[in-house]
């Protein structure tokens, strides 16, 4: 592993970031000489495609630090979902259950399967699927047989609950996994924001039937764009490696035996994630200490998301609540400091006119309204955490 001093990183300039007007990014790559090293030996090697050592190399180190029994990279997080979903059953008529504040890729994974989605709240505090609205949902609205469940209203079977880890963080899993065991859902995870968290020891992505990670660009551990499928499942491990190879049946001949897809991660790829997975426990350690220091500026000025005694996140992207956070972005803004909000509630989109929401207090939408997204990058200095800070608190002192 490569050896890190805190003070020196928190010292030095980007060594990367993904090219943005602002001055101080919401939140970049962060890659070093190692990524280079591995990138170059894959072009000297001649290995660029999907075939070479970095990928099994990746995946073992995905599999190391997980503990997932099976795991198999991908070119998306969104592509991984696609594979674990219909793995588990996710198809035309059914209905599959998410929490309505997630990243679009988590309900158009559905969609690819031709399923409906159902959104369901989030807790006000910890901002996850709220479990008690689910629970309340599947008892009085669905009906269920020894093995399945199906909804009431327009007879279809609940083919999944695809449990997202907003902003890496868990909510309470325990409960979630006994009501899927209960009503016979298959719990997919989407684990994309949450490589690096754990519930009660265990981490994220390894709950469920088949879970998820996301390596795109801004996510803790990026391999420029990429995801990986975790599960204990030996056959759903096989079925995927062969649905993301096109369903081809063998290296000699061009025999399909399935629909597939091309969703292979390339090897060059995987040389990146290999380079970041050495420096997993660094990148967590410096987001843990940004948090802090978040934290500590904004003791009593902002609203966190609620952490479980059970669940230790990954603090993957610094949001916070603002009574003012429109005045707050602004300020921001004006001083070249990308900030964003949360993702904009599922249920509000366009193509979800016609889907079911379960909720009672909305929180989806109170949560969106107040939320702003930090910079969270892992090669912020402190003088540009100095700098937010100034700037923050001109923003909270203006408050009416
Ligand atoms: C990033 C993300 C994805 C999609 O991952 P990609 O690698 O960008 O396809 C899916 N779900 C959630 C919750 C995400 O944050």
């Amino acid at each position: 592993m490569e050896n890190f001093i805190i003070s020196d990183i928190l010292s030095k300039p980007y060594e990367s970031g993904e090219k943005t007007n602002f001055q101080i990014p919401l939140l970049a790559p962060y890659v070093t000489e190692t990524e280079e090293k591995y990138l170059q030996e894959c072009i000297r090697s001649g290995w660029i495609t999907s075939a070479g050592k970095f990928i099994e190399l990746f995946e073992q180190k995905l599999k190391d630090f997980t503990h997932s029994p099976y795991v198999v990279a991908v070119s998306s997080g969104t592509a991984a979902l696609h594979l674990a979903l219909r793995a588990v059953g996710v198809e035309k008529d059914t209905l599959a259950i998410l929490p309505n504040i997630s990243f679009v890729a988590s309900v158009n994974a559905v969609h690819y399967c031709d399923a409906e989605p159902i959104f369901v709240d989030i807790n006000s505090a910890t901002w996850q699927l709220d479990e008690n609205l689910l629970l309340n949902f599947l008892e009085n609205e669905c009906f269920y047989t020894k093995e399945q469940t199906f909804h009431k209203a327009t007879l279809k079977r609940i083919s999944a609950l695809v449990l997202v880890h907003n902003l890496g963080n868990l909510g309470n899993i325990s409960a979630i996994q006994e009501i899927c065991e209960r009503f016979n859902i298959p719990l997919v995870e989407d684990a994309a924001e949450a490589l690096g968290a754990f519930y009660k020891g265990r981490h994220a992505g390894t709950f469920g039937k088949v879970g998820i990670l996301s390596f795109n660009g801004n996510k803790i551990v990026t391999t420029g764009g990429g995801g990986a499928v975790l599960t204990k499942d030996e056959h759903i491990s096989k079925k995927v490696r062969h649905w993301a190879n096109q369903a081809k049946i063998s290296a000699e001949e061009y025999y399909h035996d399935e629909v597939g897809y091309n969703y292979r991660l390339p090897n060059p790829l995987a040389a990146i994630g290999v380079a970041q997975m050495e420096k997993i426990h660094f990148l967590l350690e410096k987001k843990k200490l940004t948090r802090d220091f978040y934290a500590d500026i904004l003791r009593g000025k902002a609203i966190w998301q609620e952490t479980l005694a059970d669940s230790q996140p990954n603090y993957w992207l610094f949001t916070a609540l603002f009574e003012n956070s429109h005045l707050i972005a602004q300020k921001l803004k004006e001083n070249s400091i990308q900030t964003r909000k949360l993702w904009y509630p599922l249920n509000r989109l366009p193509m979800h006119q016609n889907c079911l929401y379960v909720q009672k207090n909305d929180f989806s939408w109170k949560v969106y309204e107040k939320s702003l997204s930090l910079p969270s990058s892992v090669g912020l200095q402190i003088q540009d955490l100095e700098k937010i800070a100034k700037v923050l608190e001109e923003g909270l002192d203006e408050k009416i």
